[in-house]
């Protein structure tokens, strides 16, 4: 399946730094043209306009509205180099639903899409403000939780799998059960990369799937 969320997929891969830099360099070049300047400024303004949506798109995950991996690798990245430095607390959580294949299977994939943007809804409910969530692919999410530990990112998680659980999913007058497994860490001291911090609250979500679904689970 083709995962709309994974721009990398498509060989489009540019950081934000250097869209940033391309929005930069055609301004000055309309800056430059010999044209009255109410003209200029109108190019100005529907470049910006253009580039914002652009911007926008190439962050955000077209079903669920969510921003996307990209933009997830990058917070990542920045919120654990950060957290190192600062000696500030962060966890990571990677949310999966259960037994997703068995909805798409079962009653199509549209009632599959209906059911990831709802479930999309409730973790962006889930959390404050200063946490971020993402669509990580097909039914996978995560949630950077910044100055919070393990025990405390329990609290909302807990929260939010509850929160999916009692949830009255309906598609098509057709009632659905849907839970989540989550697996979180904050073990900063134990990673030396972004990605293997990362690694451990997957390892976690591997261990709450196995250990019978629909639960939260802290890496150990
Ligand atoms: P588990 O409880 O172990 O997580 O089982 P699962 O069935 O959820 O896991 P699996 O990884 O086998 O299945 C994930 C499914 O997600 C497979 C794919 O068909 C579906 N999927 C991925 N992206 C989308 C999407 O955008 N829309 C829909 N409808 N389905 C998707
Ligand atoms: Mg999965
Ligand atoms: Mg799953």
């Amino acid at each position: 399946m083709v995962d709309s969320s994974n721009i990398e997929n498509i060989g489009f891969d540019f950081s934000d730094e250097m869209l940033d830099e391309i929005q930069k360099n055609i301004q000055s070049i309309i800056e430059s043209f010999d044209v009255p300047d109410d003209n200029k400024n109108d190019v100005i303004k529907k470049i910006n306009f253009m580039y914002t949506q652009t911007k926008h798109l190439s962050l955000t995950d077209g079903l669920t509205g969510l921003f996307n991996r990209r933009h997830f690798e990058a917070n990542l990245e920045r919120e654990f180099l950060r957290a190192k430095r600062y000696k500030s607390d962060l966890s990571v959580a990677m949310i999966d639903v259960d037994f997703f294949k068995k909805v798409n299977d079962t009653y199509g994939h549209a009632c599959g899409d209906y059911v990831l943007k709802e479930v999309a809804f409730l973790i962006n409910e889930a959390f404050r403000k200063t946490d971020m969530v993402f669509r990580y692919g097909g039914e996978e999410f995560v949630v950077i939780l910044t100055e919070t530990d393990a025990s405390n990112a329990v609290i909302p998680l807990e929260r939010l799998r509850a929160a999916v659980e009692n949830n009255h999913f309906k598609y098509k007058s057709q009632d659905l059960k849907i839970t989540i497994s989550i697996g979180v860490t904050s073990d900063l001291d134990n990673a030396q990369t972004p990605w293997e911090f990362f690694d451990f609250a997957d390892g976690a979500l591997y261990k709450a799937k196995e250990n019978g679904r629909n639960q939260v689970r802290i890496a150990d």
